[in-house]
């Protein structure tokens, strides 16, 4: 399984917004006879791909896939038939399918005869498709939300115009992390004032493959010459006329965004923190007092607590993340 999780990570196997999955075939000597992955919708499946590169081998071997082999019929024919007619004697999987049109595709296997785990190593295999699952099962995309304040808390300085808060090393960190992203968002006063490119670089500043969708948010009209909005070779720009962020999350959803990284600025960010919308939280806190300025986060009608997943210093900032914590029940 390790082997099929490897596969699934490698870069090539992003193809949101299909979940990334990788499979090994084994034969009767433990040995590897087949690999596959997934590499983008429309193009044969993992399990479709190892059972090719194993030709004949495939036949009493053992299918070790990270995903419960698909039962839909979609543009390509379902896996867990693929995988039958192979006449493999053995299919192991990680994550069960949370999908109702894909799913059930391991009590097919099962009724055809063939011997069926799941659930190996299934926690790793669903964080590799966080994103997805989180849009199988909820219906809505995965919201991150990026904020880079001073040790006071505030976003710009005394003027409220731009200001570099955090470190080189953090702006490469959001960069990268922008192409793992289907989406990077932001408001109009953000857009206007701080025009942003919002493009995934690597350190030395080279657009990376994966480049997200930019968008902007809110009814105001926009100048046309703002960066998002440029065609550099980076992802579309474009522009959704609403406030609302379940609205937001919606229109997101029909452009295929799985994951949306949210950039800012206050309002927008309290707003999908009080509609308790936020997945996950990326917080630098960069080490000076600005003394005056915005805060991060516009008031909100109560305190939320956090849960911090991770801390982590980088360059000469602090990165902690997190996720919004439960409502304390009463
Ligand atoms: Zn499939």
């Amino acid at each position: 399984m390790r082997e099929a999780l490897a596969l699934a990570v490698l870069p090539d196997a992003r193809c949101s917004p299909n979940p990334r999955v990788g499979c090994v075939l084994v034969g009767p000597g433990g040995e590897i006879v087949g690999r596959g992955h997934h590499v983008g919708a429309g193009l044969p499946h993992a399990e479709v791909n190892a059972i090719a590169a194993a030709g004949d081998l495939a036949r009493g071997a053992t299918a070790v896939v990270t995903l419960e082999p698909c039962l839909h019929i979609g543009r390509t024919g379902p896996c867990s038939q693929a995988l039958i007619e192979a006449g493999v004697s053995q299919v192991i999987y990680a994550q069960a399918d949370p999908t109702d049109l894909a799913g059930g595709g391991a009590s097919v296997l099962a009724r055809a005869g063939i011997a069926v785990i799941g659930g190996v190593l299934a926690d790793e295999a669903a964080l590799i498709n966080r994103a997805w699952t989180h849009v199988q099962v909820t219906g809505r995309p995965f919201v991150s939300i990026k904020t880079a304040m001073s040790l006071d808390g505030r976003v710009a300085g005394a003027g409220g115009g731009p200001t570099a808060i955090a470190g080189a090393a953090a702006r490469a960190w959001v960069g990268q992390f922008r192409s793992e992203v289907d989406a990077v968002l932001i408001g109009a006063n953000t857009a206007i004032i701080d025009n942003p490119a919002l493009t995934a670089r690597d350190s030395s500043g080279v657009l990376l493959p994966n480049q997200p969708l930019r968008v902007v948010v809110g009814g105001r009209n926009l100048p046309t010459d703002l960066k998002i909005f440029a065609d550099t070779g980076a992802g579309p720009g474009i522009q959704i006329r609403e406030h609302d962020p379940y609205r937001i999350l919606e229109v997101l959803l029909s452009k295929q965004v799985h994951q949306v990284l949210i950039e800012g600025g206050p309002s927008i960010i309290a707003a999908f923190v009080e509609s308790g919308l936020v997945d996950e939280i990326i917080s630098f806190v960069a080490p000076q007092f600005l003394g005056a300025g915005p805060v991060a986060l516009a008031p909100l009608p109560s305190p939320q607590a956090v849960t911090v997943t991770a801390v982590e210093v980088i360059g000469n900032d602090v990165l902690i993340r997190g996720a919004l914590s439960p409502a304390p029940s009463d």
